[in-house]
């Protein structure tokens, strides 16, 4: 159990500000020089791409990757990077567990794959879809000894930030046993506070992603910590603490924080690096470039 005081009474801002991955002088990226970098396409065919799982040609993601990994501007925000890590394949996907694994504490194995949270969730939803389906973490990495057509066993789960801020709200949690200590069980209380730093350990948005089922769970950012709540705000500036009940939440806060551990975009991007450095130039680069927002921010 954590033993730390949290802020309480004033509403504030993100922690930690909005910081891109490092560039290098010159317009090289984390150490890579910048020259031609392999194309989405390349990168299946070396077989580090997953030719079944990824986007068609015409998709926006298929557009924006094409003008990221040439160097060229346009956006590359969270959902594309983790789109890509979602189809990563063969030694990108080997290297990208590989790292994984060895932030959560866990074994890596041949038979696991890493996925998109959405993926996950439909590969291994049963029965209807329910109002939990809302929300779903970024990527998981399941064991899956049959390789396609089921969702495995999930053994790591990750929030993927380049915004360090937490997302969460009033009625952010719409599991109905998402039940606050200081609310009435079963019931949604008005002024209860929750977000995704509670609710995803506590296993609120899918049955089988919780820490209770074993599953390690990954704050993926700009900044390193040993503690998770340094990284994330505890909760966003609208809060008025007079009017929300956030007594129960603050308590969560404390008792789901020590399941996070927190990494970050430079160390994922150099241990991938490291993996597949007898991939050539061109594939360094792409991966690079890949793992890392543009440097000219447009939307700060
Ligand atoms: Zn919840």
């Amino acid at each position: 159990m954590l033993q730390r005081p949290l802020p309480l009474g004033v509403a504030r801002g993100p922690v930690v500000s909005d910081v891109p991955p490092e560039a290098v002088p010159g317009g090289g990226i984390g150490g890579v020089k910048v020259g031609e970098a392999s194309t989405v396409e390349e990168l299946v065919a070396e077989g580090l791409v997953s030719e079944h799982w990824v986007p068609g040609p015409a998709t926006t993601w298929r557009r924006r990757a094409g003008l990221h990994l040439a160097g060229k501007p346009g956006p590359w925000h969270e959902a594309d990077v983790t789109r890509f890590l979602g189809v990563s394949h063969g030694e990108l996907e080997r290297a990208v567990i590989a790292f994984l694994c060895s932030v959560a504490g866990v074994e890596p194995k041949r038979t696991m794959q890493v996925m998109t949270g959405t993926k996950f969730r439909s590969l291994s939803r049963q029965g209807p879809e329910s109002i939990r389906d809302r929300r779903m973490i970024d990527l998981v990495v399941t064991e899956r000894p049959d390789l396609e057509g089921s969702a495995g066993t999930p053994r790591i789960a990750v929030e993927a930030k380049f915004d360090a801020e937490v997302n969460g709200g009033q009625r952010y949690c719409s599991n109905p046993s998402h039940i606050p200590r200081s609310g009435i069980p079963g019931e949604a209380e008005p002024g209860t506070y929750a977000s995704q730093l509670v609710c995803y350990p506590k296993g609120c948005t899918h049955d089988l992603l919780c820490a209770g089922n074993s599953v390690a769970f990954i704050w993926l950012g700009p900044t390193a910590a040993s503690n998770v709540l340094d990284v994330a705000d505890t909760y966003t500036a609208d809060v008025n603490p007079r009017r929300w009940n956030l007594n129960g939440y603050i308590a969560d806060c404390a008792e789901w924080a020590p399941h996070w551990r927190v990494a970050t975009w430079n160390d994922l991007n150099a241990a991938v690096r490291e993996h597949l450095a007898d991939k050539g130039e061109p594939v360094l680069l792409a991966v690079a470039r890949a793992l890392t927002r543009e440097s000219a921010r447009r939307d700060r």
